[in-house]
């Protein structure tokens, strides 16, 4: 086994543009305390032991001054690891930071498809004023070219603007209503995996600042990323929200995720 670490789990504890409640900055001290609960292990369900495996470590979380600086920050400290040939699995913080670290994904990768799960297309061209406004991420990141394909899955707030929007850049939005656990992707290249708590339903994930019902179960989004027949180059974990958890069922929720989508990205 090769002992250089390859994948970097970087906390991003970010909410400045979070639209109705604050929050989620609070998240990776929580995820991290999940991940290695006692109440647990650190195995994946393939059987990758992350306790024992050194192709992945833990990178701290960014320290934030100015908001205006957090963005330039995000993007050089991905950057920074996608240069030296290495992945990145980041969890935030809110959805907006997904932008920032697909520009830089973007620089290494020149057809980067992106898989995203979430309750909401994240498409607004802009939201309460700001374009950088955790609704925007997947608008700015088309606009700007950063994905060759971009697909959603789970969407079940989907507005005649975001509607609009979905057409005018090309992305595959797949409703909740069509999606299950034999839900299958497959994608050419690399492909980025954002995927906002919210996408699960608020019974599994009680912890979002948006309770959108009518969601995922954390079974299925977990089949259909084990079933994904794609190269997963790197990846973030969005919006848990603390202060809204219960018995913190959510943390260990994302720390899950974290688990399977490092096993899934070291194959
Ligand atoms: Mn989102
Ligand atoms: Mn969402």
């Amino acid at each position: 086994m090769n002992d250089k670490p390859k994948i970097h789990m970087l906390g991003v504890p970010f909410d400045d543009y979070s639209s109705f409640m604050k929050g989620t900055a609070e998240a990776p001290p929580k995820i991290r305390e999940a991940l290695h609960s006692y109440s647990t292990n650190l195995c994946a369900e393939d059987g990758t032991d992350l306790s024992t495996d050194h192709r992945w470590e833990d990178a701290g979380d960014l320290t934030f001054g100015e908001t205006g600086k957090a963005f330039a920050l995000i993007k050089k400290s991905v950057g920074d690891f996608l240069d030296r040939g290495e992945k990145t699995i980041v969890f935030g913080g809110d959805h907006s930071i997904t932008y920032p670290i697909v520009k830089a994904y973007s620089k290494k990768y020149d057809r980067l498809n992106i898989l995203h799960f979430d309750a909401h297309p994240d498409l607004y061209d802009e939201l309460d004023g700001n374009k950088f406004s955790h609704a925007c991420p997947i608008a700015r990141i088309m606009e700007g070219k950063h994905a060759s394909r971009l697909v959603q899955v789970g969407i079940r707030t989907m507005n005649p603007h975001q509607q609009e929007q979905a057409e005018r850049f090309g992305v595959e939005v797949n409703h909740m209503k069509n999606c299950n656990a034999d839900t299958k992707f497959e994608f050419v290249g690399p492909v980025y995996i954002t995927f906002d708590m919210d996408v699960l339903d608020p019974a599994f994930a009680p912890g979002v600042s948006h309770h959108e019902p009518g969601g995922m179960s954390t079974r299925d989004v977990i089949t259909i990323i084990q079933n994904l027949d794609a190269e997963i180059v790197g990846a973030d974990i969005v919006e848990y929200n603390p202060k809204c958890d219960l018995n913190g069922v959510t943390a260990m929720t994302a720390a899950k995720m974290v688990k399977e989508i490092i096993a899934k990205m070291l194959l």
